[in-house]
């Protein structure tokens, strides 16, 4: 961190801030020119509260030079993280595909779907047990009886599954049913539950919120890995911005970011970031060429009378179609799909 002080400051009007500091553990070497002088901070700054210092009489002007994100840095960590779930994995070169209902309904609907987007490649099952909906009147989903035919459909179909959770309160129900636990936009900034989750050994697939920078992404994924987790999935999933087409906006160019910035395997969700069923395919297609490690795509056996998400959900036989179709994308950029 380099902090630039203001012209004509003094060494001894610097100096209560150069103690603060060095009491927090950092070295500050000052340069002084004619008429400015900068500090130099070396050691471990992310224990300084960089608004804080801007408001110091003496500073005009704070630079950060590295990353705060540690644990998920690129820059440590140079190889990609690959995670293993069952017989398939996350990060490697073959693309994986989450698919299934964005909530679960009963036995029959998610069986069905289960079995469908397993023929047609998909290696995870997705499933929403809790729902976070955004009217309270809305369908709030099967809760833990949801969670229980998740198990059911995973050992009638050998697929992991995932789920999201909203609540840390449910966490032991959670880590017994479900492969890969799901953190939803909603609850990317619930920092108790990422510290939770930094205590279980399954991985966590960490989804952008609405408003959030990919800077506060890894310092959210920077909260489960720091507490031991370091089976931490990003999923880029459309954020809020002006535009009212589609329900969100895909923000493509994340998915370089964060495979230039991080380690981490890259999930995208084409569904969620349209809205609109026939823009899934494009979307997808977009992501793969950009190089996301992998798909999370909504499918029921009927998206018209699905309980939630019907819009964006794709039928089986849509989602069969379209997955051939993204296997040339895949191979183009030098990636498989099964
Ligand atoms: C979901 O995947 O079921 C979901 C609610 O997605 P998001 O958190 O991205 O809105
Ligand atoms: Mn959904």
């Amino acid at each position: 961190m380099i902090i630039v002080l203001k012209q004509g400051t003094t060494e001894i009007e610097r100096e209560p801030l150069c103690k603060r500091l060095e009491e927090k553990g950092v070295k500050v070497n000052a340069i002084t020119g004619a008429e400015t002088t900068i500090l130099g901070l070396v050691g471990d700054t992310s224990v300084l509260d960089l608004d804080q210092i801007k408001t110091e009489d003496v500073v005009a002007r704070v630079m950060k030079v590295q990353e705060p994100f540690k644990l998920s840095n690129r820059k440590f960590h140079p190889e990609n993280t690959v995670i293993s779930v069952g017989n398939t994995t996350i990060g490697g070169n073959e693309l994986c595909i989450m698919a299934g209902p964005c909530s679960i309904e009963s036995q029959e609907q998610l069986f069905s779907a289960a079995d469908d987007v397993k023929a047609y490649g998909a290696q995870i099952l997705r499933g929403g047990a809790f729902k976070p909906r955004t009217s309270p009147y809305a369908f709030q989903g099967l809760r833990g009886e949801g969670l229980l035919l998740l198990k059911q459909a995973k050992e009638r179909t050998g697929m992991p599954v995932v789920s999201e959770i909203t609540n840390p309160f449910y966490l032991e129900m959670f880590i017994e049913y479900v492969d890969i636990l799901q953190v939803g936009a909603r609850n990317m900034q619930n920092f108790e539950l990422l510290k939770e989750l930094g205590h279980i050994n399954k991985p966590v697939m960490l989804k952008r919120g609405f408003s959030n920078t990919i800077e506060e992404l890894l310092m959210s994924a920077e909260y489960i890995m720091s507490g031991g987790n370091k089976n931490v999935i990003l999923c880029e999933r459309g954020i809020r911005t002006f535009e009212t087409f589609t329900r969100n906006t895909l923000d493509i160019s994340a998915i370089p970011a964060l495979k230039t910035e991080s380690h981490l395997p890259v999930i995208v969700d084409p569904s969620h970031a349209s809205g609109i069923t026939w823009m899934v395919e494009p979307l997808a297609k977009a992501a793969i060429a950009a190089g996301a490690d992998g798909l999370m795509i909504e499918v029921h056996p009927q998206p018209k009378c699905a309980a939630c998400d019907g819009a964006q959900s794709l039928t089986p036989t849509m989602f069969g179609e379209i997955m051939e179709r993204l296997k040339p994308v895949a191979n183009a950029v030098g990636r498989t799909l099964k």
